[in-house]
């Protein structure tokens, strides 16, 4: 018989969600962790249990995209945690971390610009709608959702209010 004075010290509570966790109906944390680069560069990319919530919310915003789109969608790059999120070069405090943003493309609707027009004119409410380089879109869905539109097609011209093309601007 063990005493309980003698058992190991209980190692530091991990609370992570597990992958298979079906967070709406087209989504999966799986989903919504994955990223080329946490991959190949071997991060664990597995968000903590307290943002169940966000990731939720997020995984059923992107549900309303599907459905105003007709296609599903590419993620490139949702929930980021911090080690993940600085080596992208995300900003430290992203919705990406929070799990409320989702980077994507839909190419059988169209290009980047056609999908964030689409957003746009739709009623969804996304917090942030952000037209990136011309080449995805990232949306992100908040409890307080802005519906703002924004452009970003290079560092050094910064975001632009509402989307726009590249009429005679390079890509960045
Ligand atoms: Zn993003």
């Amino acid at each position: 018989m063990i005493h309980w004075r003698s058992m190991p010290h209980p190692s530091p509570v991990v609370c992570l969600l597990a992958p298979a966790t079906r967070l709406s109906r087209h989504f999966t944390v799986a989903d919504l962790m994955h990223s080329d680069t946490a991959v190949r560069e071997h991060i664990d990319n597995r968000p903590g249990i307290h943002l169940q919530q966000n990731l939720h919310r997020l995984a059923s915003g992107l549900d309303t995209i599907i459905e105003l789109l007709g296609y599903p969608l590419e993620i490139s790059s949702a929930y980021r945690c911090a080690q993940l999120n600085a080596r992208v070069g995300g900003v430290p405090d992203s919705q990406h971390t929070r799990g409320e943003a989702a980077d994507f493309t839909c190419p059988n609707f169209g290009s980047a610009i056609e999908v964030s027009l689409a957003l746009a004119r739709s009623s969804l409410a996304f917090d942030q709608c952000i037209l990136e380089f011309g080449r995805w879109v990232h949306v992100s869905f908040t409890e307080q959702p802005r519906r703002t539109t924004l452009t970003i097609r290079s560092a050094a011209e910064g975001y632009l209010a509402g989307i726009h093309g590249n009429e005679g601007l390079p890509f960045a």
